[in-house]
């Protein structure tokens, strides 16, 4: 027997803080642990009314608390061709049949045109239940479509990103969606169009290194995580703690990585303000701006 034994201490689990909205009648909020009526978090727009902690929501959802009412849908049906015949668990090809089935989209984001407080937008909205948000090759082009669309008909262009990053099972061709929407975003700019870039949780990977931080505004909503690896990866990397909140939208705000901060309920109307504010003149009709 030893006289000495190294106690090895568990690893700590990892605490179940992951905030979706669950089925069911009831929610229990992943942060103070108020238990919540599901009707009224709908009413809320998934944020708690205790804490105000922002449930994870999908881009349909996303695009009814945005647009006034109606929108345009574009590229609905752009999907996937497995470019590389990818396999990791399972063949990709399969992955996506499941995933097109299990949420109703083709890929994971929603381009759609719509109004916003009367100030006609093009609006992309990413879901992260499609393979984590991931942008492949749809994505890409599904975004850079919506920009192009934008210049011609002298639109502004808002991008709400939810997102793990690139698609690995397209490879490189993923990584090659970051230059293409960038590009397209320059030229957005050029033609003198506003963008705002809205982050959400979480924004990670390729879309945080390209577009989400290319917005004239960056907005983002409070808590969300935003970084390039995620925080468990360089944890595991480095090996040491992080700081409280780190790579948390408060955080990234002090640091000037991001512009402002807005609750939810409020977006919708902090997206109108910067888009009076940055639209030029003509394109902001009179008639746009009067309505409501
Ligand atoms: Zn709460």
């Amino acid at each position: 027997m030893a006289w000495f034994k190294k106690v090895r201490k568990p690893i700590e689990p990892q605490a179940n803080k992951e905030s979706r909205v669950p089925e069911g009648l009831w929610v229990k909020c992943p942060s103070c642990g108020e238990v919540i009526y599901n009707k009224d978090l709908a009413a809320t727009l998934s944020v708690c009314p205790k804490c105000a902690h922002h449930f994870r929501i999908g881009a349909v959802e996303r695009l009814k608390m945005i647009f006034d009412g109606d929108w345009v849908e574009y590229d609905r049906d752009l999907r996937s061709n497995d470019p590389l015949g990818f396999v990791d668990t399972k063949p990709y090809r399969k992955r996506l049949e499941a995933t097109i089935a299990s949420t109703g989209m083709k890929d994971a984001v929603i381009c759609a045109t719509g109004r916003i407080e009367g100030i006609e937008t093009s609006v992309a909205a990413m879901e992260y239940t499609f393979i984590g948000g991931s942008m492949g090759v749809v994505v890409g082009e599904k975004i850079t479509r919506a920009i192009e669309r934008a210049i011609e008909r002298k639109l502004p262009v808002v991008i709400v990103s939810s997102s793990g990053g690139a698609r690995m099972m397209e490879g490189a061709l993923s990584l090659m969606q970051m230059a293409k929407i960038s590009g397209a975003l320059a030229r957005l700019s050029r033609a003198r169009l506003p963008y705002i870039s809205v982050l959400t949780d979480p924004t990670t990977g390729g879309v945080t290194a390209s577009f989400a931080m290319l917005g004239d505004v960056n907005v983002a909503e409070p808590k969300a995580l935003i970084g390039f690896a995620g925080p468990r990866v360089i944890e595991q990397t480095i090996r040491q703690k992080l700081p409280e909140g780190f790579q948390r939208s408060e955080f990234l705000l002090e640091r000037g990585m991001l512009d402002m901060i807005v609750d939810r309920r409020e977006m919708k109307a902090a997206i109108a303000r910067v888009l009076r504010f940055g639209l030029p003149s003509p394109a902001a009709e009179p008639s746009a701006l009067v309505e409501s």
